[in-house]
């Protein structure tokens, strides 16, 4: 964009490359970016990897309003500024119950939502299932053959819970991923 840095207070010479962060050329071997003010190295001194999916990810608060004039504001940096719980951490988390995820991404009440949702529709499944099983196990406990009355398959065909459950266990996935979108990390 033509614009050129002067500050002049740096050393001359040296290799430059742009800041992953906010795209204005800096020395190779800097630490901190002095244009956004970014940590280019992690606290082990590792370099910072734009994107990288877990860990060391850095806190960028006010990354690319320096250097916005470059016109190059990288596309990572929506996934940069989720400082929070990793993306495959909240997933996991849904494994552990439902809505965890989005719970572990701030936020709570949709994550509350999600399990308390699947739990209801577990239970409500239960309700008008079991006794119907329960029936069929009576059945063969007394050593007479288990089948389903017309009756009973057409309870059983009645009842969508399982699939409600089944549809929260699958969106508390989507969820997460939706929030992983979101360019603000917290509602509440
Ligand atoms: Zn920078």
């Amino acid at each position: 964009m033509g614009k050129v840095a002067t500050s002049g207070a740096e050393p001359a010479g040296g290799e430059r490359r742009p800041c992953p962060f906010c795209a204005e050329l800096i020395l190779v071997e800097a630490k901190k970016c002095r244009y956004c003010q970014t940590m280019l190295v992690d606290a082990q001194g590792r370099p910072v990897i734009v994107g990288a999916e877990s860990g060391g990810r850095p806190a960028v608060g006010a990354a690319g309003a320096a250097g916005m004039g470059s016109g190059a504001a990288p596309s990572s940096s929506a996934a940069a500024d989720q400082a929070g719980p990793s993306l495959l951490s909240c997933l996991l988390a849904n494994l552990v119950f439902p809505g965890l995820g989005s719970w572990r991404m701030g936020h709570r009440w949709r994550g509350f939502l999600i399990g308390a949702g699947l739990l209801l529709s577990i239970l409500l499944y239960a309700q008008s299932a079991v006794p119907i099983y329960q029936k069929l196990l009576t059945q063969t406990l007394r050593g007479r053959k288990a089948v389903l009355t017309a009756e009973q398959q057409a309870e059983l065909d009645d009842i969508i819970w399982h699939k409600v459950a089944a549809g929260l266990f699958i969106y508390s996935f989507v969820d997460v991923w939706l929030l992983y979108r979101l360019p603000t990390r917290r509602s509440s």
